[in-house]
């Protein structure tokens, strides 16, 4: 039988306090470190703030940092996510257009505490703000506001009464297609790759992304290199089938944990789960990163 699981030392998937993460880019790397990974993305939503710190704080410990970015998109119904890898934060275009998400994400967050407060919930944007610090603001920040308010016992709680699709306080966010956002990864000169294309448990608002071989097919010609596989809580069947998708349309299986420090008692840690090191071989060799 093909082996599908292996001893993590890669985790291309991790944010930080920068965006909707609970820990420093600093704090971060330590625990990476001491759960033995010896390669990490710093995929933060919208920002790449978090890159700089965190390579400071891994050179001595020998770990190396993938510089990355998360950018979220539309395609009618779905939300899709787009990664990119060894991406080049010096890049004033790109960094421009991540002020434009990071402002639009302000708007939309301050949109939703509005709309919570006319439905009786009274949650101050104050408050929320807070907790996102300087980063880029997000729903699961709200979230921590609403528990904190007892309004809910947890992140899961919070997003199915409060923030997730089809509730009371649902703001949609204007987003981007997935063509765009691998568009402008590679005229960056990252390199763009699908994040978690099939339903997980630990997070409510994920599903299979529709009709995904067409939508890669698509994405391929804007030049897509890679698909996450190896991915939070994916079964060996998902897995599977992923890996099958990547060798028909000769895309990289990568993957990491998407860890976020939310404390969740089933929230995959660092190290749980990634690709085996030949793969982020290949990742690199493509990014021509010596
Ligand atoms: P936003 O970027 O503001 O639209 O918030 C979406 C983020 O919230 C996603 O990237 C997930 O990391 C997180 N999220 C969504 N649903 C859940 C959930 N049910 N439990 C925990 N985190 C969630
Ligand atoms: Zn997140
Ligand atoms: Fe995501
Ligand atoms: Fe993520």
């Amino acid at each position: 039988m093909e082996r599908i699981s292996f001893v993590a030392v890669v985790d291309l998937h991790l944010h930080t306090s920068h965006s909707d993460g609970s820990l420093t880019p600093s704090d971060l790397v330590n625990v990476c470190f001491e759960k033995g990974l010896q390669i990490i993305a710093i995929s933060d939503h919208d920002t790449t703030e978090g890159i700089r710190e965190a390579q400071k704080v891994a050179e001595p410990l020998g770990i190396e940092i993938v510089p990355s970015v998360e950018l979220g998109t539309r395609l009618g119904e779905s939300e899709i996510h787009v990664l990119g890898y060894f991406i080049n934060p010096d890049d004033v275009v790109f960094q421009e257009m991540l002020e434009n998400y990071r402002e639009a994400r302000e708007v939309r967050a301050k949109n939703i505490v509005l709309q919570l407060n006319a439905t009786g919930v009274p949650l101050l944007w104050e408050k929320v703000s807070d907790l996102a610090g300087f980063g880029s603001i997000g729903r699961p920040h709200i979230a921590h506001a609403l528990i904190e308010l007892g309004y809910a016992k947890d992140i899961q709680e919070a997003f199915q009464r409060y923030l997730g699709l089809g509730t009371q306080g649902y703001v949609p966010r204007d987003l981007n297609t997935p063509q765009q956002a691998v568009r402008v990864i590679e005229e960056n000169g990252g390199i763009a790759v699908i994040a978690h294309p099939l339903f997980t448990n630990t997070k409510l608002d994920r599903h299979d992304i529709p009709d995904l071989d067409d939508l890669i097919e698509s994405l391929c010609d804007e030049g897509l290199k890679g698909l996450e596989v190896f991915y939070g809580d994916y079964t060996d069947g998902q897995i599977k089938r992923l890996l099958e998708i990547c060798r028909k349309f000769q895309l990289v299986p990568c993957g990491g944990s998407d860890y976020h420090a939310i404390g969740a008692q089933n929230e995959v840690l660092p190290g749980d789960v990634g690709p085996p090191m030949e793969h982020f071989a290949e990742l690199k060799r493509l990014s021509n990163v010596v």
